[in-house]
Order: C-alpha cells, then sequence, then structure tokens
C-alpha cells in the first residue's frame, strides 16, 4: 500500500490491537486495515489452489476423529502448566518413556479409549498463521482464565479470536487452589463479555481447576469430548492426506522437518506432497515419542521428514498422486514468491530514500513514555520535544499515565523506539519481553536526570569528530633483511613513542608512501609492545618491503570526539 509499517502499528494500537512487524495477521484484521487506509482487500489464492482443492467425500466415508483443541488465554493465567500437565499424566498412559520431543502437538487417550489432539504451539503460532489465509487447525478452545485474576486483554483477544473463527469454547477457570481464587468474580466478569456459562444459564461449559495440582482435568477432558460430539467431527481416512504444517525447523542431521496435523485422509510413507512452495515425498514419520509411524489418520499429528525446504507454520499440507505434479506446483509457486519478494525489496528501498530526502539526514530518537500523572507525562513530552535539533529529532509516539506494559514493549520492539517510565516500573512480563528483545527501558524520579540523559544519548548519536593524533616520529637507518620475514627498518624514535597497535604512516621526500600496520616492532631481539623516544628499534610493516634508509615512519591513532547537542 506504500504505507509505512509503522503507521500500520500506531493505527493498529488505536484499534486496540497490538501487533509487531514481524507478525503476521489475520485476515480480518488485514481487511480492516486496509480499509482504513482507504483500500479494498483482496486474497489472491496460492498457485493450484483449485486443482488442489479437496474431493468430495462419498457417502458413508466418513468417520469419527478426534477433535483438535488450542488453549489460550491471558499470559500467566497458566496454559504451559495445563498443557504440561496434561502432557505427563494423559499422553504417557500406560506407555514407558512418555514424550520425548516438542512437536507442536500431541494427542491425549482417556480411560475411555477417546482421544483428543492437543495444540501445544506457544503464542498460538498456527493458530493465527492459518487464520491468516482463512484456515483453522482447530476445532475447540481451551480459555485459561486465572481465578485469582481477571478477565485480562489477552482473555478478551481469545475470545475474540475464537468467536471469529467460530470455534466452540470451554472456560477452564485454573488455580482454584489458591485461597485467593475467586471463581465466581471470573464468571461474572466473563458475562460482561457475553461469555455466559451454563450454571448463569448461558451455553458455555466451565470447569473449575488446578492446572498446577491436576484437580478437574478429567472433568475438563470430558467437558471438551462433550463439545466435540455436538460439532460431529467426520473425516473419510480412506484418500490421499491433507493437513496444515503446525511447526517446522531445519535439523542439523536430518534436514527440513515439520509437524503436520493430518486433517484428512491417511498420511503415509512414500507419500508425495506439496507443503506451501516446497514439496517432497515421506521419508518417515515419528510421533512424540519418537516411535517410527507408518500411517496417520485425521487428527494426528506427526513429525514428516522428507520436504525439500522447510515450510513454515499454516502452510497447508497436500497429498497428490504424482509427485511431478507435487514438483512442478512448488517450483511454480517458488517462482512466484521470489517474485513478490522482489518486489517487496524494492518497494522497501524506494521508501527509504524517499523517507531520507525527506529529512535531510537527521536522527531520530523515537520515545514511548510512561508516567505517573498526566501532568509529569505531558510536562516531560514537552521538554523531550525541546531536544530537536537541526541534526537530531526527538518523537515521542506514545505517552500515557501507568506501568510499563507488554503492549509498550511490543510498540518499541515494532517502531524501534526506547521507553522511558517516570515514577512507574516495567512489570514482570513487560521486563521479560524487554530483556528477550533487547529494548532500551529507562527508569526515572527525577525529572533532570531523565533529560540530561536522553541529551546525552542524542549526543551519542551525532556522529562524533574525527581527528588524527601523531604519536611518532621515527627515522629509518638502516634496513635488515630477516629469511621468512622480510625487510625490517632499523628505526630509531626521534620523538614520542611507538606502539605495536598503531597505524602508521611511511614518508619519502614529504610523500606517503605506505599507510597501514605494523607487523612487528623489535627492541634487539625480543617481540615489544612498545618503544619510547629516543631508542631504537625494528619495524616491520605490514605487507610492504620497499623501506629505504632516510625514509621518516609516522604513528598516528584515531581519535573520536564526541560532539556536544546545542539546543536553541
Ligand atoms: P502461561 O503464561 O499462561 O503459560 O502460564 P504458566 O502455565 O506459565 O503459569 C504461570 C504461573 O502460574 C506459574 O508460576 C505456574 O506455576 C502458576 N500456576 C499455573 N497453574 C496454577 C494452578 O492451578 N495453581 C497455582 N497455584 N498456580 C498455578
Amino acid at each position: 500500500m506504500g504505507i509505512d509499517a509503522n503507521d500500520i502499528i500506531k493505527n493498529c494500537f488505536k484499534l486496540g490491537i497490538m501487533i509487531s512487524i514481524n507478525q503476521r495477521l489475520e485476515k480480518d484484521i488485514i481487511e480492516l486495515i486496509g480499509g482504513d487506509f482507504g483500500y479494498t482487500i483482496e486474497f489472491m489464492k496460492e498457485y493450484e489452489e483449485d486443482t488442489l482443492e479437496d474431493t468430495p467425500d462419498p457417502e458413508g466415508s466418513l468417520v469419527d476423529r478426534a477433535p483438535v483443541v488450542t488453549v489460550m488465554g491471558h499470559v500467566d493465567h497458566g496454559k504451559t502448566s495445563l498443557l504440561d500437565y496434561l502432557r505427563k499424566a494423559n499422553v504417557v498412559a500406560g506407555e514407558a518413556g512418555g514424550i520425548t520431543q516438542h512437536i507442536g502437538a500431541y494427542k491425549v487417550k482417556l480411560d475411555s479409549g477417546k482421544e483428543i489432539t492437543f495444540l501445544d504451539t506457544p503464542g498460538h503460532e498456527a493458530f493465527t498463521a492459518m487464520r491468516a489465509r482463512g484456515g483453522q487447525a482447530a476445532d475447540i478452545v481451551v480459555l485459561v482464565v486465572a481465578a485469582d485474576d481477571s478477565v485480562m486483554p489477552q482473555t478478551v483477544e481469545a475470545i475474540n479470536h475464537a468467536r471469529a473463527a467460530n470455534v466452540p469454547i470451554v472456560i477452564a477457570i485454573n488455580k482454584v487452589d489458591k485461597p485467593e481464587a475467586n471463581p465466581e468474580r471470573i464468571k461474572q466478569q466473563l458475562s460482561e463479555k457475553d461469555i455466559l456459562v451454563e450454571e448463569w444459564g448461558g451455553k458455555y461449559q466451565a470447569v473449575e481447576i488446578s492446572a498446577k495440582h491436576g484437580k478437574n482435568i478429567d472433568q475438563l477432558l470430558e467437558k471438551i469430548l462433550v463439545e466435540a460430539e455436538l460439532l460431529e467431527l467426520k473425516a473419510n481416512p480412506d484418500k490421499e492426506a491433507r493437513g496444515v504444517v503446525l511447526e517446522a525447523k531445519l535439523d542439523k542431521g536430518k534436514g527440513p522437518i515439520a509437524t503436520v496435523l493430518v486433517q484428512k485422509g491417511t498420511l503415509k510413507i512414500g507419500d508425495s506432497f506439496v507443503a506451501g512452495i516446497y514439496n517432497g515425498k515421506v521419508k518417515a514419520m515419528f510421533d512424540v515419542r519418537e516411535n517410527k509411524m507408518d500411517t496417520a489418520k485425521p487428527s494426528t499429528p506427526v513429525v514428516v521428514l522428507g520436504f525439500d525446504g522447510v515450510p513454515q507454520a499454516g502452510d497447508t499440507f497436500v497429498v497428490l498422486e504424482s509427485e511431478r505434479d507435487t514438483k512442478a506446483i512448488s517450483l511454480k509457486r517458488q517462482q512466484l514468491k521470489r517474485e513478490q519478494d522482489f518486489r517487496q525489496v524494492r518497494f522497501v528501498t524506494l521508501d527509504d530514500i524517499s523517507k531520507q530526502i525527506h529529512e535531510g539526514k537527521q536522527v531520530e530518537l523515537k520515545i514511548i513514555l510512561k508516567a505517573d500523572t498526566d501532568g509529569s507525562a505531558e510536562a516531560l513530552a514537552d521538554s523531550l520535544h525541546k531536544l530537536t535539533t537541526n541534526e537530531t529529532k526527538v518523537l515521542v509516539i506514545h505517552k500515557a499515565v501507568g506501568a510499563i506494559s507488554e503492549s509498550d514493549i511490543l510498540l518499541a520492539e515494532a517502531s524501534g523506539a526506547i521507553v522511558i517510565g517516570f515514577n512507574v516500573r516495567p512489570n514482570l512480563n513487560a521486563r521479560k519481553l524487554a530483556e528477550k528483545n533487547n529494548i532500551d527501558v529507562r527508569l526515572y524520579n527525577i525529572i533532570y536526570n531523565l533529560i540530561d540523559e536522553v541529551k546525552n544519548a542524542l549526543e551519542g548519536m551525532l556522529a562524533p569528530d574525527i581527528s588524527e593524533e601523531v604519536t611518532a616520529t621515527i627515522e629509518v637507518r638502516q634496513i635488515f633483511k630477516v629469511p621468512k620475514i622480510g625487510l625490517i627498518a632499523g628505526c630509531y624514535i626521534l620523538d614520542g613513542k611507538i606502539n605495536r597497535n598503531n597505524k602508521v604512516r611511511l614518508l619519502r621526500d614529504g610523500f606517503v608512501i605506505f599507510d597501514g600496520g605494523i607487523s612487528s616492532l623489535k627492541r634487539i631481539k625480543d617481540d615489544v609492545r612498545e618503544v619510547e623516544s629516543g631508542y631504537e628499534c625494528g619495524i616491520g610493516l605490514e605487507n610492504f618491503n620497499d623501506v629505504k634508509v632516510g625514509d621518516i615512519i609516522e604513528g598516528y591513532r584515531i581519535v573520536e570526539t564526541k560532539r556536544k547537542l546545542i539546543t536553541l
């Protein structure tokens, strides 16, 4: 659209959607953003998508399949704990060894013999990646809400995700073992978001669990199965497999490997497939315990070997009868991708150039400012803006009252800003995120210190004044030929001192013959670091042998001086 990524991020931010520059967006959000900037978004199909369209399943071919469940909720509400507990308690069920590898999904078997597949992908990547293309991997969402906390922004986000995808939600009210847990309050808050639990006359099933102690987890699984029954999940296992890539990586020994969730048909060793822009042939398949598998039926996650490149999470995975077809399709897709990439790259550079021209060569410091009161935020923003000069520009891109949150850090990352807190601190998650992403977070409680440090930082951004300092003047009085080393100049230090690390210039009749480094510096026979004025020494020049008696060697070093910011 020719719109700066930062503007898009800022726009989303205003809409309450926290995104970072390298995040995939869902189809609806893409449409929303396009609309906001006056564009109508048209989704292009992948090459050959039509030919790869699923064939209708004959009557009677459909059989029950396990539901695929994704766990969502606010950070620290217990998603990982729940998935960990399920993995330990149920996947192992009766089998020795347990899970040996993380593959992004696992299947749980209940005592009744029924199965549930859990997506185990952090950050719900696969879920959003699929939805970015209008598809979906999960049949049911388990929404985890901590009973000692409240319905939080990400809880609401998860509800919106699930609703938009039309995926039923089962509520897991977690941490009920905690004395301060208040499940009723959570139900109350959920009802405000139009999520009415069954016991309040609504349609949403809710279970009060403790992921830490495993309390009521069996009930949760039962409720998931009830929900699944209503969905009548079926698939035809008797055809070529289709599925979605959940995770993929390059393994040092095995090459590209990916976890594929089989959604329809049965995947077999030797099958030819297309996955996104790559193709391949199933060489081997493994489950989470690294057991070899020969076939994988619907709702089964499997690690597949045999890709010719690393696919992306969310890529569709389609088996075709002919290897020639899969190869041709992936080649064409790769070619299209290259063309698209090329167009994008050119676009970005042009954009950047016009931007630089617009702004001259000003450096820009972007700041996200959080403060304890409105008044101090305003005052600080004003003082910071005043630091703008011809060469440096200070931009407070976001200012607000309150603690430094994760969304502040995300915004900082997306826009290349630093975060300043005045009398406020980052919460734990924000701090962790900032550490992980190397975001500069600075905390102050004295206005003067804040302004002063920002000024210093700006001075640091100014290109320093570079000057040169001559450190030694040396006369060449004799030339020695040393086997294997080359020419060594027998010298006398007229002035200053010479250091092994100094740069040197060789002057002959005032002309510079050589400019470079020292390869050896010796006193008598010993290598030394430094020789003072009034002493003799041997100097070898780096890759240079044309030294003559009477030449002058000048030692020098480059001095960078920080420049001061002169404000108006
Ligand atoms: P996530 O960010 O949603 O994946 O949350 P985690 O699973 O990492 O849990 C966050 C914190 O809450 C951890 O310290 C867990 O030990 C704790 N926690 C999770 N579930 C429970 C629970 O049922 N009871 C108690 N007391 N603590 C829990």
